[in-house]
């Protein structure tokens, strides 16, 4: 199962890669030809190096054009790598907005219910550290590794050729090396996750101590979430110490290696053994080249350890997003009835009939419920908690599909409503106002350019909220923050945000639940004045609040019917 989301992640990587080298010809032909560029000039000084000392040791003249030839062979190798790290960043970033663009048109299409289900955090590292990691996969990932490769075994080749004992020597040491340097950056990265969970620890720690401090202070709970930070603050520190150890020793030893490569080749090449001669016999020149070569075959080694780590974590990011990407728009297969129907006066305004639903398969949170509600209907629904009310609305408005039964708003499908049809159908009124971030006139427009600036103003006056507004510095154009109303002003805002773009059906839960009496009535009177010829659904423990019409009650699992 594992293996099949792999291989459909693979899929799915190849086809974004393929796609974007199609769409960037130009780019992909140059991103080939930086890498081949690179690694050719890369190879070439030591060659030029071999040939010069080999003429000097002969007492022959030095020409100036090779010295020319390898000071600007250095120079190109390096230009040719700044370009290739530049294209292949400008190629990944062109994947990683493609693939950005296609999770988020997922995410405006998948049901609320499902998204809700999800754990925020999670859907926002699928945006963020997964697709950057598939960005990897190209920056440091396949491509630089085969650059990599190819420069060990040309490397390789170009050794064997020049000393048959050497490279037969260096295949013994290579694998050991690889073998040490995967098993450093394996502990490193251990380390490193180890570190990054101990720091998102703490950066959790401090917006929770922020918005419990007065609780932390009421209960005394300071030295316990002191002890909570100094923990994760240690955990941490251990981490980053461990890094820190590996990055120590790792160089020191590969340069060890090195040091100890060069003196045995070196030592047996001076050897007077005939038979040993002949395999590691060399000139002067070769043997500077030798050793120029030998410090160059580790770096590339050592690249491919950490691009085989990036194409790993990019493989199991790309598979998270494709398991993101893979989910079902369910709401795009129920058949609406159009829009017609929404306009119909002679249809409920609201028909659940038997409903039952649950929010997972273990608990049944409705069962066999119907109601029916006439066009500029008043109803109140009553209940003890947790009977069901909240999600009878979520049901209403289409955010959850039943798991049986029907539940139909003017005649149309709750869950095939199209999102942009919903607001001029139902505004909801919650217990609590979720500010979005701008002024107070977006609070009520939230950004739709169908409801102008006096249509907000009309419906902050019948929330009742219009003289208020206008006393803010701004009035209207004031940003909007925490503390700018009271809790009773906040539920009048959530009021003058339901009803700015006139919607038919009202839906009230628990509006009043935690003001005084006297807010009570100013809200309520608001809802008076907002209801005028609406169909009204409203929730209320207390009958206190009533708004008149039918009562209907909701007992838990329980199927009532109007
Ligand atoms: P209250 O009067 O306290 O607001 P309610 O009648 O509105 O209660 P609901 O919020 O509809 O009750 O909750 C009904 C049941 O559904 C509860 O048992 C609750 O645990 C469960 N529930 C509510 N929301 C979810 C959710 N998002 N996921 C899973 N279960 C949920
Ligand atoms: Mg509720």
């Amino acid at each position: 199962m594992k293996r099949e989301h792999q291989n459909r992640a693979v899929n799915y990587g190849l086809r974004s890669i393929g796609a974007t080298m199609r769409h960037h010809l130009l780019l992909t032909l140059g991103v080939a030809l930086a890498i081949a560029g690179a690694v050719i000039t890369g190879l070439l000084p030591p060659l030029i190096l071999e040939k010069a000392v080999n003429l000097l040791s002969a007492g022959e003249m030095f020409p100036f054009s090779l010295a020319l030839a390898y000071f600007g062979l250095l120079f190109v190798a390096g230009l040719l790598e700044s370009c290739k790290q530049a294209l292949l960043t400008v190629f990944g970033q062109k994947i990683t907005r493609e693939l950005r663009h296609e999770l988020c048109q997922k995410l405006t299409l998948l049901p609320a219910g499902v998204l809700s289900m999800q754990d925020a955090g999670a859907v926002s590292s699928r945006f963020v550290s997964d697709v950057d990691t598939v960005e990897n996969l190209f920056d440091d990932g396949v491509v630089s590794m085969i650059a990599d490769l190819v420069q060990v075994v040309s490397i390789f080749v170009i050794l064997f050729s020049r000393n048959r004992g050497l490279s037969l020597l260096l295949l013994v040491v290579l694998p050991l090396v690889f073998w040490y340097t995967r098993h450093v950056q394996k502990r490193t990265l251990r380390a490193q996750v180890d570190n990054r969970r101990a720091l998102a620890n703490v950066t959790g720690l401090i917006p929770e101590t922020i918005r419990n401090i007065r609780t932390i202070h009421n209960s005394g709970s300071a030295s316990w979430m002191r002890t909570r930070y100094g923990r994760y603050v240690g955990d941490s520190y251990r981490a980053i110490e461990q890094t820190n150890f590996f990055d120590a020793i790792y160089s020191p030893i590969i340069l060890l290696t090195n040091a100890v490569v060069v003196g045995i080749v070196m030592l047996l090449s001076a050897s007077g053994n005939p038979e040993i001669q002949s395999f590691f016999g060399m000139q002067v020149g070769t043997a500077v080249a030798v050793i120029s070569y030998i410090s160059q075959i580790f770096t590339p080694l050592e690249n491919i350890g950490m691009e085989i780590q990036t194409i790993q974590s990019a493989l199991a990011g790309l598979t998270r997003i494709n398991e993101f990407l893979g989910q079902e728009e369910t709401w795009k297969k129920v058949p609406g009835t159009g829009r017609a129907a929404l306009s119909a006066t002679d249809v409920p305004a609201v028909a659940v009939q038997d409903v039952t639903f649950g929010y997972n398969s273990e608990e049944t949170v409705l069962r066999n419920f119907s109601l029916t509600v006439r066009p500029g209907e008043t109803v109140t629904l009553t209940g003890r908690t947790g009977a069901g009310k909240s999600t009878l609305f979520r049901l209403l408005l289409g955010l959850y599909r039943p798991d049986a039964g029907q539940i139909r708003i003017f005649g149309q499908e709750a869950a095939g409503i199209p999102d942009n049809e919903k607001r001029a159908l139902f505004g909801y009124v919650e217990q609590n106002f979720r500010m979005v971030p701008g002024t107070v006139l977006d609070q009520i427009t939230l950004f739709d350019d169908g409801i102008t600036r006096e249509m907000a103003e009309e419906a902050a006056k019948t929330a009742e909220l219009d003289a208020v507004i206008r006393q803010l510095p701004k009035g209207y154009d004031t940003p909007c923050r925490e503390g700018l109303f009271s809790q009773g002003q906040w539920q009048l805002l959530s009021i003058a945000r339901a009803i700015a773009a006139s919607p038919r059906i009202l839906l009230l839960d628990e509006i009043t639940a935690n003001l005084d009496a006297a807010t009570e009535e100013t809200v309520l009177k608001a809802i008076k004045n907002a209801a005028g010829g609406r169909t009204v659904l409203s929730i209320s423990h207390r009958l206190s609040a009533s708004l008149g019409g039918r009562q209907i009650a909701l007992a838990p699992e329980a199927g009532e019917s109007s």
